[in-house]
């Protein structure tokens, strides 16, 4: 029997599909840059039959890639052009709440759940599951406990590593682990559970995990602030801290031409200021506290911001509306940027002192290689994280690119996060490595480490089929 046939007989014919308009979508990315064939697409119900498919293909030597909601923003979630063709496991039927704890502030949940289903239910239970980003609608929960996902609340709850307490995971030979525990202590050797979080596929397929819930905030203050540049976003970013630390959930920057592209290109959102700042600002304030709202709070810091002549504009949401609207345009940029052009995006974090320092080096170092490129700067500044993003429109594209596009782009990337390295940073804060960035892997990860991840590679997949070709370079 081939593998198709035997993958129909273990879980069934309509859980097992090859038809092209079946495959078409799991096998492009959501940028529509990367594309290749698939052996089929594989459905399982659940963690029983996603090791049967794992088995099942282990005996035929075929590949498995698992796959989410196919948001990657680096490949990771769509097949190569060369190589054996994979079985795409798809997550997307085990998409159970399985149980809510809010004594212990913990849910289990199936790894298909979509984020933003988890964060409904933990809020309908008087919960926060704190993981936020612009997928949040279509990601799912194991593929962002697979990239260890960062998002816009890290400075206050930590990465999704830190808000996992336990999973469930199918092995390479099959073998279903059942790691859900719901404990904040746990010494008993080694913590597998952080193994697989971030190993983006290549070490087991994740089932089910247990999340640690916080308490769901019933107070907000957010606004949006027009600033002259990243060193006084920083300053004010300091003065928050300094001031009001243990309420601060978000700190995001972006640049005139990020928020420039949003509106032009994002139907419904605008800038939440009339400004001509070449830097904004969201700033979020919240608690679960009581009485007074926050924004006086807020607005004390803003004012004297303003009178220290930090920022030039500023504007403090009055309404849940208002909240809701600022952040939609926060998390519309990856959706304009697809439309308005091509963005090399980058993924680097720096300390934070070294975020301005690291703007200026790479925008000066991109355009040593390209006169006058235009850069979008996205960072979440709270936690360094900066994706500084070489800017081309369709046209300029074509145009500069008519040599080697992927020369170019691999110039500019490694541009950018040579800047990166040189000021102790990383090419890889949430994204995840994929097959984007397999080349900085081998350029800026130290061959120890690279040994050491090859090691645990071997002993948990030693016939490595899971995600070949993804996060570990050739060598
Ligand atoms: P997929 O894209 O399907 O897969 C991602 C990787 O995980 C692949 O290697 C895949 O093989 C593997 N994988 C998926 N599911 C499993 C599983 N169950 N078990 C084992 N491996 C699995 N990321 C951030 O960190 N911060 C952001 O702010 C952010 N914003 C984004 C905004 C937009 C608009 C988009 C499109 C993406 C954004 N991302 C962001 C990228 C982010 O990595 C993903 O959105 C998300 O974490 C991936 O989840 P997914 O279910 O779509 O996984």
């Amino acid at each position: 029997m081939d593998v198709i046939a035997e993958l129909t007989s273990l879980i069934g014919a309509d859980a097992v599909l090859t038809a092209p308009s079946d495959l078409d979508a799991v096998t492009e990315d959501w940028r529509g840059r990367y594309r290749g064939p698939a052996l089929c697409l594989a459905r399982p119900a659940n963690a029983g039959q996603v090791a049967d498919v794992v088995r099942c293909c282990a005996k035929h030597g075929v590949p498995v890639l698992p796959q989410g909601g196919n948001t990657s923003l680096c490949g990771g979630a769509v097949p190569s052009e060369t190589g054996p063709a994979p079985v795409i496991l798809s997550l997307t039927r085990l998409r159970a709440i399985r149980a809510i704890d809010p004594v212990n502030n913990t849910m289990e949940v199936e790894a298909g759940c979509v984020l933003a289903t988890v964060q409904e239910a933990a809020a309908a239970a008087g919960r926060l599951y704190p993981v936020s980003l612009g997928a949040e609608g279509s990601c799912q929960i194991g593929g962002t406990i697979a990239t260890n996902a960062g998002g816009t609340s890290v400075l206050r709850y930590g990465n999704t590593r830190e808000n996992v307490l336990g999973l469930e995971v199918v092995l390479a030979d099959g073998t279903v682990w059942s790691g859900l525990y719901g404990l904040r202590k746990n010494n008993t050797g080694y913590d597998l559970k952080h193994l697989f979080i971030g190993s983006e596929g290549t070490l087991g397929i994740i089932t089910a995990a247990t999340l640690k819930l916080h308490p769901l905030p019933t107070r907000h203050a957010v606004a949006w602030v027009g600033m002259a540049s990243p060193e006084d976003a920083l300053t004010l970013l300091t003065r928050v801290q300094g001031r009001s630390a243990a309420r601060l959930s978000a700190f995001e920057m972006i640049n005139r031409l990020q928020l420039d592209l949003v509106a032009g290109h994002v139907p419904g959102r605008r800038s939440p200021i009339e400004s001509e700042a070449d830097w904004h600002v969201l700033i979020e304030l919240s608690d679960n506290g009581s009485g007074e709202a926050l924004d006086a709070e807020l607005q004390a810091i803003l004012e004297d911001a303003f009178a220290d002549g930090l920022l030039s504009d500023a504007a403090l949401a009055s309404s849940e509306a208002q909240r809701h609207a600022m952040w939609e345009v926060r998390h519309s940029v990856s959706e304009a940027n697809k439309k308005a052009g091509v963005g090399l995006t980058t993924d680097c974090a720096v300390p934070l002192s070294a975020v301005p320092a690291f703007i200026a080096a790479a925008t000066a170092a991109v355009r040593a290689l390209v006169p006058d490129l235009p850069v979008i700067v996205v960072a979440h500044l709270g936690d360094g994280n900066v994706h500084f993003i070489p800017f081309f429109t369709f046209d300029a594209w074509e145009a500069a690119a008519s040599g080697d596009r992927d020369a170019l782009a691999a110039a500019l990337r490694h541009a950018v996060n040579d800047e990166a390295a040189r000021l102790k940073g990383t090419f890889s804060a949430e994204h995840g490595v994929g097959r984007v960035q397999l080349a900085e892997m081998a350029r800026y990860k130290p061959p120890a480490e690279l040994a050491l991840m090859r090691a645990v590679k071997q002993a948990l997949d030693p016939q490595n089929i899971f995600n070949p070709g993804r996060l570990l370079p050739p060598g």
